[in-house]
């Protein structure tokens, strides 16, 4: 739609003319010789512009330029005036007219005046667009905000909740594991204390259990079930004996007090003095069910009991588990990282991969081995002393095709913190 302009002049010449002009430069153009008529177009349309004469009879120009600003902010208001009334040509610029012309007015210079009035309301119009899409945004950043506000208020509410839960959480469990830590050492005071009371009257028992048997053996050879009787109960005092001091080492060892006297050792002697004890006590009488495999000597600096009980406990579970077959035990030396390198292999009924981690716990032993009695303590015992001279062990195992016990222990000695 081109830009509606109305001229207000009581001189119709100048109405006439101008509105040529301006018609011939596109805009849609109305005329008012009375400012009465002129206030009437102006309340029933809206005009882009409107180019007045200062003095309309006795109307003042002015008045036509407030009318139709009150209905449209955005109309310009151009003046016409004389010489004679540039003074109020002046304070008519100061009450908000776009601008001003002298009359008789040039006809470029009416065509520019209008031109730059038009063009100043559309970019007045493109402005209040602007700062209402700019309005319009800042209260959409605002909503956001607020919401945003909200989430972060709720967000650390439920953040300080958790903390607090966890906070909670935390000092019960860390009273709980103090209880436990307790109970620990009040479990490894009893075993001390239980077994300490329990070794002396066994030893007592032990002792006269020996010497009963060596009288029946004296006084009633021919007596087998009296001897097999006290042979029975000699037996269960021995494994009775064992089991307390298995239990003493844990309890030593829980609380620290395992020393070890360190010294130049040969292992291989050790192996060969109690394979041939265990032979003598569980073998056929052969004496060839544990074979012992060493090049030569392989010297480590050891605890000689604390070693002894290693190789005791693994080889009487190789007697105990290896269903009577042949057991081999080889001694080694790694010369390059320094190791004394010990292997007891059985071809036993192996263990169960899953379980070839846990039998190195306390107390754990595998179903399948169940009727053949024990505590579950040895390896337990045997790792903790292979541990506190810097040493470790593994097996090595596939069910139904025995057990191979590795232990490695560093030959110059090094004795490592004892684990709690
Ligand atoms: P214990 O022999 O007193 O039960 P250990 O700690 O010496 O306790 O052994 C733990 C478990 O490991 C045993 O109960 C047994 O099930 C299994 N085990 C140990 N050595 C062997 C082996 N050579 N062959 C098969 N199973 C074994």
């Amino acid at each position: 739609m081109p830009p509606r302009v109305l001229i207000v002049d009581d001189e119709e010449s100048v109405t006439i003319t101008m509105a040529a002009i301006l018609e011939m430069d596109g805009y849609s153009v109305a005329t008012a010789l009375r400012a009465d008529d002129a206030l009437a177009q102006i309340e029933a349309e809206e005009f882009d512009l409107v180019l007045t004469d200062l003095r309309l009879d006795d109307f003042d120009g002015m008045d036509v330029l407030a009318a139709a600003r009150r209905k449209s902010r955005e109309t310009v208001g151009i003046v016409l005036t004389g010489y004679a009334s540039l003074e109020s040509a002046v304070k008519a610029l100061r009450e908000g007219a776009y601008d001003y012309m002298l009359k008789p007015a040039d006809v470029e210079e009416l065509r520019a005046t209008v031109a730059r009035g038009l063009e100043r309301r559309k970019l007045g119009e493109q402005l209040r667009a602007r700062v209402a899409d700019l309005e319009a945004a800042n209260r959409t950043i605002n909503e956001l905000n607020e919401g945003l506000q909200d989430r972060v208020a709720r967000a650390t509410a439920e953040l300080q909740a958790r903390v607090r839960d966890l906070d909670e959480a935390r000092t019960e469990l860390q009273s709980s594991y103090e209880k436990l830590q307790e109970l620990d050492k009040l479990k490894s005071q009893f075993l001390s204390i239980a077994s300490h009371e329990l070794k002396t009257p066994l030893t007592a028992l032990l002792l006269s259990l020996q010497l009963l048997s060596r009288r029946v053996e004296r006084e009633a050879p021919q007596n087998s079930s009296l001897r097999a009787q006290v042979l029975r109960c000699e037996s269960a005092a021995v494994r009775m004996s064992d089991l307390i001091h298995a239990l003493l080492d844990v309890a030593q060892i829980h609380r620290g007090r395992l020393t070890l006297n360190v010294r130049e050792l040969d292992i291989v002697e050790t192996v060969r003095r109690v394979a041939s004890g265990l032979e003598v006590t569980h073998g056929d009488g052969d004496g060839d069910r544990i074979a012992v495999h060493a090049a030569g000597p392989v010297t480590a600096r050891l605890d000689p009991l604390r070693f002894e009980q290693i190789v005791t406990n693994l080889l009487s579970n190789a007697v105990k588990y290896g269903a009577g077959k042949p057991i081999e035990v080889r001694v080694d030396r790694d010369r390059s990282s320094d190791v004394a390198h010990l292997e007891v292999i059985d071809a036993g009924p192996g263990i169960d991969p899953t379980m070839q981690e846990k039998i190195f716990e306390p107390f754990q032993r595998v179903t399948s081995t169940e009727p053949i009695p024990g505590l579950g303590l040895g390896l337990y015992v045997v790792k903790l002393i292979v541990e506190s001279h810097g040493g470790r062990i593994a097996v090595d195992s596939e069910l139904g095709h025995g057990a191979r016990f590795v232990v490695d222990l560093p030959r110059a000695g090094m004795p490592q913190p004892l684990p709690q």
